[in-house]
């Protein structure tokens, strides 16, 4: 074990972990001399003869575990990304003593004793020290040693918990996919889709990690989408189980640190703070968006002839879409190839507004052969950091988008971020990958979070960028949203793949005023999860749950929100946000963000848009700051005001 090459810091450029070098017998002997040598770097803090100082005690915390956290996000990334039986089996293992390993930190008593004593003048620094003592109360600090056994044995069960409904769905997306025999059955698709889908003279159409299925869009025959979605809402049925038992043991956990339950306690440190503030702003979007979602059933019905079934909405808002906007999404796809979106949309998005500038670094690898590596350089052509791009689906890697952090941005180390974008594109069989407009959208999204972590300047790597409250992270991802369809940027970007023509304008147009027609049914779907995730995690400790799918119905009717046609974007049985991915009564958190969101697209509009002194000025004011500081504060400096929700409102047609 000599040659493990995750126990001493990465030789590659900006500290890229050497994922070609790693192999799955490395990890456990890692993240257990990583998890010893932090507590022997904890026990140095609490045995130390001098009194406790800012740098001998909460710096001396930021500068523990390096190698536990190294191991740690090499090992996360192929979990998410690259999983095998032999990863999974890894991944149970350590779940749990990982858990075990941060209460040990956090309730050390001697450690706590310690942090309560600290004092700084310097804001940067007492910003961080209030974080440690949040992180320590929250985490149990002060509870006596009979209730911290508790809680101890709760978070571990519940970290066990976790990964087996994150492996369940995993599992799901295989083993509850399409299976179709002939290829007639698949109408709608193209050759090359039906192609791609081959596998042993079957078809198959693995389950992405949504309620609406992409291909209910384009299948003509009606029993297939039935099928498709039936399959959709029904898989990993073992997971209401688990769902159940972990709503009850968070109540439980709740109560123990004095909160009246999950909801109350996970808000506390979020920027909302409290569960009225954000059923005041739920209140005022369900109603509206309800109706507005009638509204675009009793469209679809008339335009099928008939009453629709769930199943249906897709298929028929595409053809309402067509004959009252002429509007075709599939049109669109041949002037989104991928390398072009990237190259002339995004990165040339990013050079305009920050004068930013990538190179492709073909000697850097990832996990995965399919991932890119680009060096990005500030205008001065000093260096910012290293980004990388893993595009495309595959058996291993879980559903949907997301960005991390492969290293921490921080001055205390003097390391420069690297970060990575995850997107779930099918590959082709053959020839160009061409994305969907809700691929560009997305791909546009996780790249406001790569720029919100490439462009952290703060000390300490607790803090750095993307390390923000979860109601606030979403906001810097979803503002360069914008920037997808920004004439400019789009006219540079949409190309035909074979002809080089740009997307005609008029289909841009009809795109546009398209959009405004499913509204409804997105806002709808979208809240719909959001007040399920709420009803789990507002139940009292010791309230029990008979009958999962019982209690989600009832959860939504009493909402208000209960709507047979469209279904909550995520059922509790995969709804992966909240059971395996730490947004537990957090996924509010996107509307919340988006008030900013929206106020600050209107305040690049009101001010020329992409232009470099307006990047400059988000960059400077709060894309820099990570966690540094009070978030809030941080937007009223960069909009010059509170934030209002009017925007949003229009923005939604709830106004
Ligand atoms: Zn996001």
């Amino acid at each position: 074990m000599a040659e493990n090459p995750l126990f001493a810091p990465s030789s590659l450029p900006y500290q890229l972990p050497p994922f070609a070098e790693i192999r799955e017998e490395h990890y456990l002997p890692a993240f257990e001399r990583g998890m010893a040598e932090q507590l022997a770097e904890v026990q140095k803090i609490t045995g130390s003869a001098e009194a406790p100082t800012f740098d001998n005690t909460v710096a001396a915390l930021e500068r523990s575990g390096r190698l536990l956290g190294r191991t740690a996000t090499a090992f996360f990334s192929v979990v998410a990304s690259d999983s095998t039986d032999a990863v999974m089996e890894i991944e149970k293992r350590i779940t749990p003593e990982l858990t075990r390993h941060g209460d040990a930190i956090r309730l050390d008593r001697a450690l706590w004793a310690r942090i309560k004593q600290v004092t700084t003048e310097d804001p940067e620094e007492a910003w961080l020290l209030e974080k440690y003592r949040e992180d320590f109360v929250r985490a149990g600090a002060d509870l006596s040693e009979a209730e911290q056994d508790r809680l101890k044995g709760l978070n571990e069960e519940l970290s066990r918990l976790s990964t087996e409904f994150a492996q369940n769905l995993l599992k799901a997306a295989n083993d509850s996919a399409l299976v179709v025999e002939d290829a007639g059955e698949l109408d709608g698709f193209d050759e090359d889709r039906i192609r791609s889908l081959e596998r042993d003279g079957k078809y198959v159409l693995p389950l992405l990690n949504f309620t609406n299925q992409p291909g209910l869009a384009q299948l003509t025959d009606r029993d297939v989408r039935r099928r498709l979605y039936t399959l959709s809402v029904e898989r990993a049925p073992q997971n209401f189980e688990l769902a159940v038992r972990m709503a009850k043991l968070r109540a439980e956990r709740a109560s123990l640190l004095g909160f009246p339950d999950h909801a109350s306690y996970k808000v506390a440190d979020q920027t909302a703070k409290t569960v009225e503030a954000v059923e005041e702003m739920l209140g005022q979007l369900v109603g509206p968006a309800v109706r507005n979602a009638r509204r675009e059933a009793e469209a679809l019905a008339e335009q099928a002839g008939f009453e629709i079934e769930p199943w249906d909405w897709s298929f028929y808002s595409e053809k309402v879409r067509r004959a009252r906007y002429d509007f075709d999404a599939s049109a669109m796809r041949p002037y989104f190839e991928l390398d072009r979106v990237f190259r002339d949309g995004i990165f040339h998005a990013a050079t305009r507004l920050y004068g930013i500038t990538f190179t492709e670094r073909p000697d850097l690898r990832g996990y995965h052969e399919d991932v890119r590596v680009f060096e990005v350089s500030n205008e001065d052509g000093s260096a910012l950091g290293l980004f990388a791009l893993d595009p495309y689906a595959r058996p291993g890697k879980r559903g949907g988008a997301w960005m991390n952090n492969l290293v921490d941005q921080s001055f205390l180390f003097g390391e420069k971020p690297v970060v990575i974008n995850n997107l779930n594109v099918t590959k082709p069989a053959t020839g160009p990958t061409l994305l969907t407009y809700d691929e560009v959208n997305t791909a546009f999204h996780e790249f406001g979070h790569a720029l919100h972590g490439l462009f952290s300047e703060v000390r300490f790597p607790r803090v750095s960028g993307t390390s923000v409250p979860r109601d606030f992270v979403e906001y810097p991802s979803q503002v360069n949203e914008m920037w997808a369809t920004w004439p400019e940027v789009l006219a540079n970007y949409a190309r035909h793949h074979e002809t080089g023509e740009p997307m005609p304008a008029e289909l841009v147009e009809k795109m546009k005023a398209a959009e405004k027609f499913n509204q409804g049914f997105m806002t709808v779907e979208y809240l719909a999860a959001t007040l399920l995730d709420w009803a789990w995690h507002r139940l009292a400790p010791g309230e029990d749950v008979e009958d999962a799918q019982a209690f989600e119905q009832a959860a939504l009717e009493a909402a208000q929100i209960a709507f047979p046609l469209v279904r909550p974007r995520y059922r509790t049985n995969y709804f992966a946000h909240i059971f395996s991915g730490g947004y537990s009564a957090g996924y509010y958190s996107y509307i919340w963000s988006e008030v900013l969101d929206a106020e600050s697209v209107e305040w690049f509009k009101e001010n020329g848009g992409l232009e470099r002194r307006n990047g400059d000025h988000f960059r400077r004011t709060l894309l820099s700051r990570g966690g540094s500081g009070d978030p809030l504060a941080a937007f009223r400096a960069f909009r010059g005001r509170e934030p209002s929700i009017k925007p949003l409102l229009e923005r939604r047609g709830l106004a």
